[in-house]
């Protein structure tokens, strides 16, 4: 049993006896697997009952070649887990139109439950209006308002994937969540708002900090849970943590030798923090993950399975 399981208690007695320890690794790569295994078995068995598959439509526009490869590994693992994802690609050229139509295309289509629009879209492309015209019940990237209100007022709905995989990931690593203090570092629609309102509905006591927070790493160090979104490469170091907490690097940037780094100084941190994610095969595989859950869940409701 690792630090995750057993506390920032434990991590400070075995402190104290001078014995050093390393964080546990929150593998999410190795979790996204594990979850992808139960996610084919359960779409091998709801595909039945229902008579069809669930269908993710992923929309890429334009030749981004980082688009392209995360859209290119959202439509693998849909095809390793049995759910029908069509290539749509349209050109860079295409206009807001022709996008809102195959969106339109898409939130009529019965074999169809999720809508995913790779961000980020051409500058001519209306984005706010491309989001806005996913049906609410096809939002699979929780981006919707309708789903924000939803998950503002602790409803069940559809919720961005990156935060909704955090959680998972706390939870499958039997992190508790209720009645620890959070901080979140950043506070956009897509990672850290939704990320702050999760672990407030989970029961956490939550900070919310951003570029304007004055002495950020004095917020930090309260933290029980950290979770890092600001994209700032590798900014988080020893100085930001209160030994033995959990530290969620979700932060993804490439440095100049081309190589994936996180917001977390990783090997500083990792001999303070009682548990740490890795990048890259921290978060990122837990957000295709849960891109997945989110369809299959989309398609449960289209199908009307409640249990
Ligand atoms: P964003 O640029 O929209 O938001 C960054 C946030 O961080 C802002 O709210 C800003 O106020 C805050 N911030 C920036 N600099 C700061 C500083 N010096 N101190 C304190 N706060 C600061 O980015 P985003 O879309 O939320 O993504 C954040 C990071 O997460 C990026 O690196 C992105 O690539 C990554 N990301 C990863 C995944 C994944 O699957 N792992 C998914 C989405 C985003």
């Amino acid at each position: 049993m690792g630090y995750s399981e057993r506390g920032n208690q434990e991590w400070q007695k075995d402190q104290e006896k001078g014995q050093t320890t390393m964080a546990d690794i929150l593998d999410g790569k190795a979790l996204a697997a594990t979850i992808h295994g139960e996610q084919a078995e359960k779409v091998a068995f709801l595909s039945k009952k229902v008579g069809r598959p669930p269908g993710l439509a992923v929309i890429l526009v334009g030749d981004d070649p980082a688009s392209h490869t995360y859209v290119a590994n959202k439509r693998k693992a849909c095809h390793r887990v049995g759910i029908y994802a069509p290539d749509i690609n349209l050109p860079a050229s295409a206009t807001t139109d022709a996008i809102l139509e195959a969106i339109d295309t898409f939130n009529r289509d019965p074999a169809i439950d999720g809508i995913l629009v790779q961000l980020p879209l051409p500058s001519h492309v209306a984005k706010d209006k491309v989001l806005l015209r996913i049906s609410p019940d096809k939002d699979v990237d929780g981006f919707h308002p309708a789903n924000l209100g939803l998950l503002v007022a602790g409803e069940p709905g559809l919720v961005a994937c990156t935060p909704r995989g955090v959680i998972t990931l706390l939870d499958r690593f039997k992190i508790p969540i209720a009645g620890k203090h959070a901080v979140v570092i950043g506070r956009s629609l897509i990672v850290g708002k939704p990320m702050a309102l999760l672990l407030l509905n989970r029961d956490a006591t939550v900070t919310i900090c951003h570029s304007k927070t004055s002495d950020l790493a004095a917020q930090a160090r309260q933290a029980d849970i950290l979770v890092a979104a600001l994209g700032r490469p590798e900014m988080i170091g020893r100085d930001y943590i209160k030994p033995g907490a959990t530290v969620i690097d979700v932060g993804i940037s490439r440095g100049t030798d081309g190589k994936l780094k996180g917001d977390v100084l990783f090997e500083e941190v990792r001999q303070i923090a009682g548990a740490i994610t890795p990048v890259p095969g921290g978060i990122g595989p837990m957000t295709i993950a849960t891109l997945l859950d989110n369809t299959i869940d989309a398609y449960r409701f289209h199908a009307g399975l409640t249990a």
